[in-house]
């Protein structure tokens, strides 16, 4: 069957099939789904709540722990956290924890129920930088403890990857725009269509606001020397972009290349084929057995008719021919294409906000930088770069800056 762009790939629960689902759970004791959540969304402790039929406190444990926890439920790649660790892996297949989260965010939407509280205000106000998962997460935990927050976004819309890179099939934009709504209700004050360093300073950002989080992200598709000035490629990022925030209206060519072999590469891939591209072939660097994607992802691409060539690099491209020239044989393979999309990695532009920075990230102890005022998190703070990541890290930012001001004010 071919998929719209828009057709979600992954179909929810019911609520027969998640109590199925979630019976299959052991209950463990010191349960290592829990240990292995990178944001502390304690799988075992919600699943055991879903088991009794109590979906408020099921909700309630996902939410308190994690304020965009629906959208974790969609595209954490739970088969390298908390799935890989579930002890039913030793019997049968894990728990599809996943699956049941979205069940109850779903759920909480559906009944309307409101978790996420403000604190008692403290007279202090924050400016964050960025309204990707790790601002939004660090927004919810600053509001929660009582301070004012401002975020400010570069785009027409808040959200980052969330809403401009993750395609709609596996992220619709609705379950971006309610997590959104829960901040937004908790007070947090959004300036969208700001940008930092452009329409505003980093040093006026200081001055209005006692500590100012970074969270600005890898918003930037990398290139490849070779084909800087060719007029038919573009970056994954700035394809994916462009179709989300054309709700999918978007002409693609007849014949495509994809070059990468990450996420990033099968969701541009995923995406062409959804929006009609008649040939896309991905070329990746890694051979299979060592491919960066999920395997979610790998298959759905393969489901959806990507050709996949592995252990291939770019040696030279000319017009619209691309030769590639594989890692270890004496082998060459000429390709010609429409269109050519760079999916090979993603780096962080953020010059004009002063940051010391060492390759991809800033310069930071934890999540504070030189500057006493100057928090980073998310992808430019150190840790892996996910969604579920980035919630971590915007939990640990906020509670950083909430010692620093507390140790600044015990001071004065
Ligand atoms: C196509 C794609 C698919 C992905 N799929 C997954 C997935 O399935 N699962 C997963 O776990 N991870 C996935 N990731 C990775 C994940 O999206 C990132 O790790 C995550 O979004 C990082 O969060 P962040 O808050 O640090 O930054 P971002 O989400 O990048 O948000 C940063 C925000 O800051 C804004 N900004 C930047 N500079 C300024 C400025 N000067 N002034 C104002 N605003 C500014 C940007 O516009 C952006 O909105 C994917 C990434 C991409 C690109
Ligand atoms: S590890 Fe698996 S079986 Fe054990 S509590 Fe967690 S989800 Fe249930």
């Amino acid at each position: 069957m071919t998929r719209g762009y828009s057709d979600e790939t992954q179909q929810g629960y019911t609520m027969d099939t998640v109590m199925e689902e979630a019976q299959r759970c052991l209950l463990c004791l010191d349960a290592p789904c829990s240990a292995a959540c990178p944001a502390g969304t304690d799988p075992a402790r919600f699943i055991r709540s879903v088991r009794f039929r109590n979906l408020k406190g099921a909700a309630e444990t996902i939410r308190e722990n994690n304020a965009i926890g629906g959208v974790c439920a969609r595209v954490c790649p739970t088969e390298r956290y908390c799935q890989q660790a579930c002890s039913r892996c030793g019997i049968d297949r894990p728990i599809d924890i996943g699956g049941i989260q979205r069940f109850v965010t779903d759920f909480e939407e559906t009944v309307g129920m409101e978790i996420l509280k403000t604190g008692a205000a403290n007279g202090k106000k924050i400016g964050i930088i960025g309204s990707g998962p790790s601002g939004l997460q660090a927004a919810a935990a600053l509001l929660g403890l009582g301070y004012e927050v401002h975020i400010y976004e570069k785009s027409e819309k808040a959200g980052g990857y969330l809403r401009y890179g993750i395609p709609e099939y596996r992220l619709p934009e609705r379950v971006v725009d309610r997590e959104i709504e829960k901040i937004e209700k908790m007070g947090a004050e959004f300036h969208c269509g700001t940008d930092i360093g452009t329409d505003c300073t980093m040093d006026e950002l200081k001055e209005t606001y006692d500590a100012v989080l970074v969270a600005a992200g890898a918003s930037v598709g990398k290139w490849l020397p070779m084909f800087e000035g060719n007029d038919r490629t573009e970056t994954a990022v700035e394809f994916l972009a462009r179709v989300k925030a054309k709700g999918g209206k978007e002409e693609v060519p007849d014949h495509v290349v994809v070059i990468g072999g990450g996420d990033v590469a099968m969701d541009a891939a995923t995406t062409l084929k959804r929006l009609g591209a008649k040939r896309v072939t991905d070329v990746a660097y890694e051979e299979l057995c060592e491919f960066l994607a999920s395997e979610k992802e790998l298959e759905g691409a393969r489901q959806a008719g990507v050709t996949i060539i592995d252990g291939y690099i770019p040696e030279q491209v000319d017009g619209n021919t691309v030769t590639f020239k594989h890692r270890h044989m004496d082998a060459r393979l000429c390709l010609g294409a429409d269109k050519i999309i760079l999916a090979v990695g993603q780096k962080p532009d953020v010059k004009s906000l002063g940051l010391e920075m060492e390759g991809n990230e800033a310069k930071a102890d934890g999540y504070r930088t030189a500057d006493p005022e100057v928090f980073v998190t998310g992808d430019l703070a150190e840790g892996d770069k996910t969604v579920v990541w980035a919630v971590r890290k915007g939990k640990e930012a906020a509670q950083a800056i909430h010692e620093s001001l507390q140790e600044r004010g015990s001071r004065l």
